[in-house]
């Protein structure tokens, strides 16, 4: 399903639900420790959302068992939250989280180091990727080209020389969690489908310090990268406006 041109009232829904997520994902970021699992971290964003009046979208969606997904270091995205996953210092934690408030959704996602790393290009890797999606977002405006967002996120990570996932992209979101048009993290300006004033898209950029290749783990869900390196992953859900763009789920 296309990604439509939201009524005013769809975005007041679309507001509320990304104050929630952000908020959210901000007090989650605030309150990890070295110790937790990322089922605690999971628990605690439940609790955040019931408290909040939101509701999860990711949990059962296409099956998925839990509200958020949590990734750790060569684990891009999907992570399923465990009890026997403890967080420790130095850890690429992502964070990964949908919101449903008043039947419209939003999608969000942070990355963040876990205390002090031994190796700057650990944190260098999730500043650059954080920049790679403002840099995405800001070429934002009506009439924009799918091609224009992916070629700006593009030419950020490559400067840096990261790998850039390809199997996994943005999307239209609101009504659904996954819209047309994708939002690939790589491509050429000026080409692809137009975005129009009022539609609502998610885009993220998952970077690697190795190669693009990712696979699947065994539980179905967890995507890693084939190579073993660290990734890190950033996601606004945005909307498109006439002379630029307004970030739905800013922390
Ligand atoms: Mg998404």
């Amino acid at each position: 399903m296309q990604t439509r041109i939201k009524t005013e009232q769809e975005l007041k829904a679309m507001r509320a639900s990304g104050k929630i997520l952000a908020t959210i994902l901000n007090y989650l970021a605030k309150n990890l420790s070295e110790g937790m699992s990322t089922k605690d971290i999971s628990n605690l964003a439940a609790s955040e959302l019931r408290s909040m009046g939101g509701k999860p979208t990711f949990l059962n969606y296409q099956g998925f068992p839990d509200v958020i997904c949590i990734s750790i270091n060569n684990e891009v995205v999907h992570g399923i939250p465990r009890k026997n996953k403890i967080i420790k210092n130095g850890d690429i934690i992502s964070l990964d989280f949908g919101v449903t408030y008043d039947g419209m959704i939003t999608d969000g996602a942070i990355s963040l180091v876990l205390g002090k790393t031994q190796d700057s290009r650990t944190d260098d890797l999730v500043k650059i990727t954080s920049q790679s999606l403002d840099a995405g977002i800001k070429v934002l405006k009506d009439g924009v080209r799918v091609g224009d967002i992916s070629s700006a996120i593009q030419s950020v990570l490559d400067s840096f020389k990261y790998g850039i996932v390809r199997d996994l992209v943005g999307h239209g979101v609101g009504h659904q969690l996954h819209e047309d048009p994708n939002i690939p993290n790589y491509g050429s300006k000026g080409t692809g489908p137009i975005l129009k004033s009022g539609m609502t898209v998610a885009i993220e950029p998952m970077a690697t310090l190795g190669g693009d290749d990712v696979i699947f783990s065994n539980d179905g869900w967890t995507v890693m990268t084939a190579d073993g390196s660290l990734s890190a992953h950033f996601e606004n859900t945005v909307l498109v406006t006439e002379k630029g763009f307004e970030i739905l789920t800013k922390i």
